[in-house]
């Protein structure tokens, strides 16, 4: 199939505008020229995408603001660093969700994608859910040949980035 992630992203916006318009957010979004097309599931992209945004707008403070933003990538040497098969590959879109929440240790960062994974337990279990959004965002963007890279700085906010290839068919499902 094929996703088209400026849809994908106006309908994940749409459904967490009243839940960011409550507490004063702000959730900005890219220009969507620069929001292509790309092989997929439309459906589990928007599960992607709706779970990183959901993040974004559940850890950071009231009044922030969340910035969605996307490139397309043609650079070879891009390719080769954020795609885990860029072979054949000609261009790629990183899709990148940023907040100005508390941020993420050093230490965490690489355990946030495991199952049932949360930092702050005790908060985390106020704010609700299961620790499985990350999980489940790194699963299916693996299945669409793509990568998922987090950076964050402790008080300053996090930046959740996906790539995925724009010209090659995702893996089948085991
Ligand atoms: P679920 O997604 O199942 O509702 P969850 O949000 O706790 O629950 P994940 O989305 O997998 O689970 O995130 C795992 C943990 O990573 C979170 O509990 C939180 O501690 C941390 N985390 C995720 N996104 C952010 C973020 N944007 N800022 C700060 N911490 C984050
Ligand atoms: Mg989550």
């Amino acid at each position: 199939g094929e996703a088209d992630l400026k849809r994908l992203l106006a309908s994940v916006v749409d459904g967490l505008t009243l839940k960011a318009e409550a507490r004063g957010i702000v959730i900005r979004t890219p220009d969507p020229s620069r929001l292509p097309r790309v092989p997929g599931d439309a459906d589990e992209l928007t599960q992607v995408v709706q779970n990183l945004v959901d993040n974004a707008l559940k850890y950071c403070r009231d009044q922030a603001v969340v910035t969605v933003s996307a490139e397309i990538i043609t650079d070879p040497a891009l390719l080769r660093l954020h795609l885990p098969h860029p072979k054949g590959v000609k261009a790629a879109v990183a899709l990148s969700v940023n907040d100005q929440g508390p941020g993420i240790a050093r230490e965490h960062i690489p355990r946030l994608t495991e199952r049932f994974y949360r930092v702050d337990t005790a908060r985390s279990r106020d704010l609700g859910g299961t620790g499985l959004g990350l999980a489940i965002v790194k699963h299916i963007v693996n299945r669409h040949r793509g990568k998922l890279e987090i950076q964050s700085v402790l008080g300053q906010g996090s930046t959740f980035t996906i790539y995925l290839p724009m010209d090659s068919a995702p893996a089948k499902a085991a």
